[in-house]
């Protein structure tokens, strides 16, 4: 029999606020020492009361307006409770059951064309502590307790480990785009619950799911997805059945692992949290927030088609991040007397090779490699100034000083020698310097000409223009 996979995606990201979700501790823990950023609200103490951080809640909004969702204009915080270290008040606030976005949707772009992926729900919760393991002791750290989150909620709408991995980097692009999150996977700035069922191809019923939870990477989320269905179809196809649960990741094995069985909704005793106010939120407060939120990534990427006439996937390329985005149009725009094409080449080419070979970020970078260099470039290029080898260079040095592409040739004097009476006189001195080259070329040997065009270049310091050199030659050599 043949089976398809059913998979829905739980992402969880930080939201980029400057201090915490209830209280005014710092929200930027990275590199804080373990329990610097903590207060009585953040350690659960009993009686500190919290006070809702609101610049969570707008970019909340904006998230769920940039997911396509509808805003509820009343909603509330839930204590989710159960026990851990981690969790010093005992239980979570969570929007759980009254989530600020519902019913939304994103776009996947798969090799076989645009899907449309439903978005159940994106809310607000707080995160945890973080607890660290060191030989056989527990070290607990709060810096994190009481950080925004939020987490957005799927439909089982996609199908292959493929689809969950464009989703999940769909999101990522998404949320850093519009400010809401910093995308550094590796520090966990998102994390990703997927969940699994599979059933025969052409079933409209759902069969059990499996969650894995706490992926951290595109690659891991992919990998045990491809792992858990092949799983799954082979105890169905040994005629065993998939019991509803949580499993695990091992990262370095390659498998799941059977963590514990599901908890219900009902196990964690949900109800409002008595210390904060409902939210009232009105239609200007929600129109605010739309307006607040800059031209997304896929539309920008449709413009970027339509408006500079740039192929499916350089438009793609351009918008994979806004500041990259932000650098094309700014170069477009200062090099108005060239193709939109040219300058998105030498972003493409030049400039995505020297940000990854450094390891920099544009946004690091573009204050020293303006926009308007690529004007310059383009502008050497076209009056034949340099050639297309040493254009490449003197990109590479502006990459790294920051100084501007015609400061650079002329201070290395690389400006390509086209003036042809110039190159004449250099192809004279070539010729009266190598007279037994000359004879031989005279007598029929071709290869005597390259090695003339070659001292001719040396004289000139590489500045020759190549085929006024081979010119001039033959001009001297056939009279
Ligand atoms: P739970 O109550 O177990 O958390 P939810 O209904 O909230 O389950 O769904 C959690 C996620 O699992 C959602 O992304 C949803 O799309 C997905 N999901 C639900 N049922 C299935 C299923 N049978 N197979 C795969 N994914 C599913
Ligand atoms: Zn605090
Ligand atoms: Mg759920």
């Amino acid at each position: 029999m043949e089976y398809e996979a059913v998979i829905g995606l739980e992402v969880h990201a930080q939201i980029l606020t400057e201090s915490k979700m209830f209280c005014g501790c710092s929200a930027d823990y990275a590199n804080a020492a373990p329990n610097t950023h903590t207060c009585p609200v953040c350690l659960g103490l009993p009686g500190a009361l919290p006070v809702l951080n609101q610049r969570a809640v707008e970019l909340m909004a904006m998230t769920g307006r940039a997911l396509n969702c509808r805003i509820n204009h009343d909603t509330y915080f839930d204590r989710k409770n159960y026990f851990y270290v981690d969790l010093p008040s005992s239980y979570q606030r969570s929007q759980y059951q009254h989530p600020l976005c519902v019913a939304g949707w994103v776009e996947i772009e798969t090799a076989q064309g645009a899907r449309r992926i439903g978005i159940t729900r994106a809310h607000m919760e707080e995160d945890t502590g973080k607890l660290t393991h060191v030989d056989g002791a527990s070290l607990v750290d709060y810096n994190r307790s009481g950080v925004p989150l939020l987490e957005i909620v799927s439909e089982p709408d996609l199908r292959t480990p493929e689809e969950a991995r464009l989703y999940c980097a769909k999101m990522r692009q998404l949320l850093v785009w519009i400010g809401v999150n910093s995308g550094n996977l590796e520090e966990g700035a998102m994390r990703f619950d997927v969940n699994v069922s599979v059933r025969p191809k052409g079933s409209s019923k759902l069969g059990a799911k499996v969650e894995i939870k706490n992926l951290n990477s595109l690659r891991s989320v992919e990998r045990a997805l491809q792992y858990e269905i092949k799983r799954q179809i082979e105890v169905l196809s040994a005629g065993g059945t998939i019991v509803q649960e949580t499993r695990g990741w091992d990262e370095d094995r390659g498998v799941t692992l059977s963590q514990r069985s599901k908890e219900y909704a009902h196990d964690y005793r949900y109800f409002p949290d008595p210390d904060l106010p409902p939210l009232a939120l009105s239609d200007a407060w929600i129109a605010e927030r739309d307006a607040a939120l800059p031209e997304l990534p896929d539309a920008r990427r449709r413009r970027f088609e339509q408006q500079y006439g740039l192929p499916a996937q350089d438009a793609a390329l351009l918008t994979s991040e806004r500041v990259v985005a932000d650098y094309f149009e700014a170069a477009v725009a200062a090099a108005a007397q060239h193709a939109p094409k040219q300058v998105a080449n030498w972003i493409i080419g030049e400039l995505f090779r020297l940000l990854n070979d450094s390891g920099e970020a544009l946004s690091a970078v573009a204050t020293r490699l303006r926009p308007e260099y690529i004007r310059e470039l383009l502008d050497l290029l076209r009056e034949g100034a340099i050639t297309g080898t040493t254009a490449k260079q003197v990109f590479e040095e502006s990459f790294r000083s920051g100084q501007s592409p015609a400061a650079i040739v002329d201070a290395r004097g690389l400006r390509q020698i086209s003036d042809s009476d110039a190159v004449r006189a250099l192809a004279q001195q070539a010729v009266e310097a190598n007279p037994k080259v000359v004879n031989d070329y005279r007598s029929g040997k071709s290869a005597a000409l390259k090695f003339l065009v070659g001292q001719v270049m040396r004289l000139s310091k590489g500045q020759a223009n190549p085929q006024l050199a081979e010119q001039a030659l033959r001009d001297i050599l056939d009279r």
